[in-house]
């Protein structure tokens, strides 16, 4: 069976994680999330206890080693051997995820790692800039939205199944901040590739947004 790219990308909260992750269940490809690579890398640079500032950063990028494993329970994500799963989901780590996202280095060294993972196919990569930067030849491009009320309370529940509690006002302000800085950043701002077809989830069920996107799929794979 021939093996397909599949990007999925979107602002947080539209869905892409829980919407990959079972696409790729379905199709028995593998999953995976850019995002938390971004993450690892805000939490070394976090741990480093230096001041934020591109040199600092671009010099941490290349000591570090990002691992991702995929177990029984998902993707696990390893900064220099250690799980660091939980730690990436911490509200600093996602307070300054978007600023050092938005680093060249950062962004070409990521890169560089995602096309490696995804370069023989069989799998389902989510992220922003996975349809127009990492794979612009992708097989098929998906690109979720939500409403951002709908989005802040799938995001305030999956938070306070991980033990983090926020108000609802909260976490609508984080991602309201994270849309703004992840769609105006120069380098591979987050943006619908024109080529991707566009799926607004805020009343759909995980069931319904993963038999659309794999139907989508098993079309190209079957044609
Ligand atoms: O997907 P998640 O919300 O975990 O992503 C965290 C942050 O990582 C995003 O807000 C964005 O700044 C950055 N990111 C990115 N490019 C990707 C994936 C994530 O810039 N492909």
């Amino acid at each position: 069976m021939k093996k397909i790219i599949i990007a999925i990308d979107g602002p947080s909260g539209s869905g892409k994680s829980t919407t990959a992750r079972e696409v790729a269940k379905k199709l028995n490809y593998l999953y995976i999330d850019t995002g938390a690579m971004y993450r690892a890398v805000t939490l070394a640079w976090i741990k480093s206890g230096n001041e934020f500032s591109n040199e600092t950063i671009c010099e941490i990028i290349k000591n570090i080693k990002i691992e991702l494993k995929i177990t029984d329970e998902g993707q696990k994500t390893f900064l220099n051997g250690s799980d660091v799963s939980f730690d990436i989901r911490k509200p600093d780590v996602t307070k300054w995820v978007s600023p050092v996202s938005a680093i060249d280095c950062v962004r070409t060294a990521m890169v560089e790692m995602q096309r490696n993972i995804g370069k023989d196919g069989g799998i389902v990569m989510d992220g922003r800039d996975i349809g127009t930067v990492v794979f612009p030849n992708a097989d098929l491009k998906i690109f979720l939205v939500a409403s951002i009320e709908e989005r802040a309370k799938r995001r305030q529940k999956e938070l306070s199944q991980s033990g983090i509690h926020l108000s609802f006002e909260e976490v609508m302000a984080q991602l309201e901040t994270r849309d703004i800085y992840d769609s105006s950043r120069a380098n591979s701002p987050l943006k619908k590739a024109a080529d991707a077809i566009l799926l607004d989830t805020s009343s759909l069920t995980i069931e319904e947004q993963t038999d659309k996107v794999v139907n989508l799929a098993l079309k190209i794979i079957n044609q």
